[in-house]
């Protein structure tokens, strides 16, 4: 059994579930938060408590850290660089692309993670982790990595766990938004929003083969309208747009889907397929 002791930095939300993962699992874990009293919880259930954040990172050589964000790393990892020596800083705090590759550049052994998962769901096989920079270090520690979720390797670029980070969320929150806008819209004719979400759950099975098929038309930059046309979806959009005004609901969401979408076909792309939007996202349109 893979028994690699661990050492995990920052005892917040997230990280008291990382560190509660690593205990459940059976590795030697040692943690470290700047409000010592969080690590209580943790103690009680194996964990060795590091008097000091030197005394933390020399305690294992596989190092987790998961702060508030990139400024707390630096400015608590930064001042023990010369303690990474020879180890792997894996930093599962959120953070843009170009912070990830700067972290990069003064901690060697070094991968950026995303954490697609809240807390309670970590060390179970639905929680999803992106991993990006060092293949050597994913490598030597995948097995440890797997034991917070289902751990993914996007390759030696640190920035990238980062990117798909945030295009991942701005997937969530832009399928939210569109169901409670649904979900106002239909509260204006007093249906519940329990009675709409098995609907919305079922349109979006649907959506999500339109995603693969328009995935492939975006890739071979072709958009053959095989569906529907974006004219036609534009004629729709409209009714969204009325709905919305006659339900005295807010109207600012599907106007700017509609707005994005007269943008597109400005520029030429009424009889192209929806993926074409693409363009316009791209600032090419
Ligand atoms: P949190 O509960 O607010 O914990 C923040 C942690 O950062 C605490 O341990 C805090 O220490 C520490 N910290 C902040 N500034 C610091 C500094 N200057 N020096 C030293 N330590 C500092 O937040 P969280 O929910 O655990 O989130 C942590 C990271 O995980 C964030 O980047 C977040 O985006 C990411 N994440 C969270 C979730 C989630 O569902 N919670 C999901 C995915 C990703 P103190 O205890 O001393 O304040």
């Amino acid at each position: 059994m893979n028994n690699e002791p661990v050492t995990v930095i920052g005892l917040g939300l997230m990280g008291k579930a990382l560190a509660t993962a690593f205990l459940t699992s059976g590795h030697p874990t040692t943690v470290w938060n700047r409000t010592p009293a969080k690590a209580q919880d943790l103690a009680a259930q194996g964990a060795t408590v590091a008097p000091t954040i030197g005394d933390a990172i020399r305690a294992s050589s596989l190092i987790v850290v998961c702060l508030t964000d990139s400024a707390a790393v630096r400015d608590t990892i930064g001042p023990n660089q010369a303690e990474l020596a020879g180890r792997t800083l894996v930093n599962l705090t959120s953070g843009t692309s170009d912070e990830a590759r700067e972290t990069a550049t003064w901690a060697t052994n070094y991968l950026d993670g995303a954490i697609m998962a809240i807390p309670e769901v970590i060390g179970r096989p639905e929680a999803f982790l992106l991993f990006s920079g060092s293949s050597d270090a994913f490598a030597n520690h995948e097995d440890t990595l797997g034991r917070l979720g289902n751990a993914v390797f996007f390759g030696e670029d640190p920035g990238l766990a980062s990117l798909y980070d945030v295009a991942l969320l701005g997937v969530m929150w832009g399928t939210l938004n569109a169901f409670l806008h649904g979900a106002a819209l239909l509260s204006a004719a007093k249906v519940d929003a329990s009675a709409f979400a098995p609907f919305a759950n079922q349109w979006l099975s649907s959506v999500t083969e339109f995603i693969s098929a328009y995935a492939d038309q975006i890739d071979r930059g072709a958009y053959p309208a095989e569906d529907a046309a974006l004219e036609t979806h534009l004629a729709t959009m409209k009714y969204l747009v009325r709905e919305s005004a006659a339900a005295g609901i807010d109207t600012d969401w599907p106007a700017r889907i509609q707005a994005l979408t007269e943008r597109a076909i400005d520029a030429g792309r009424s009889p192209a397929s929806y993926a074409s939007l693409i363009e316009v996202f791209r600032g090419q349109a």
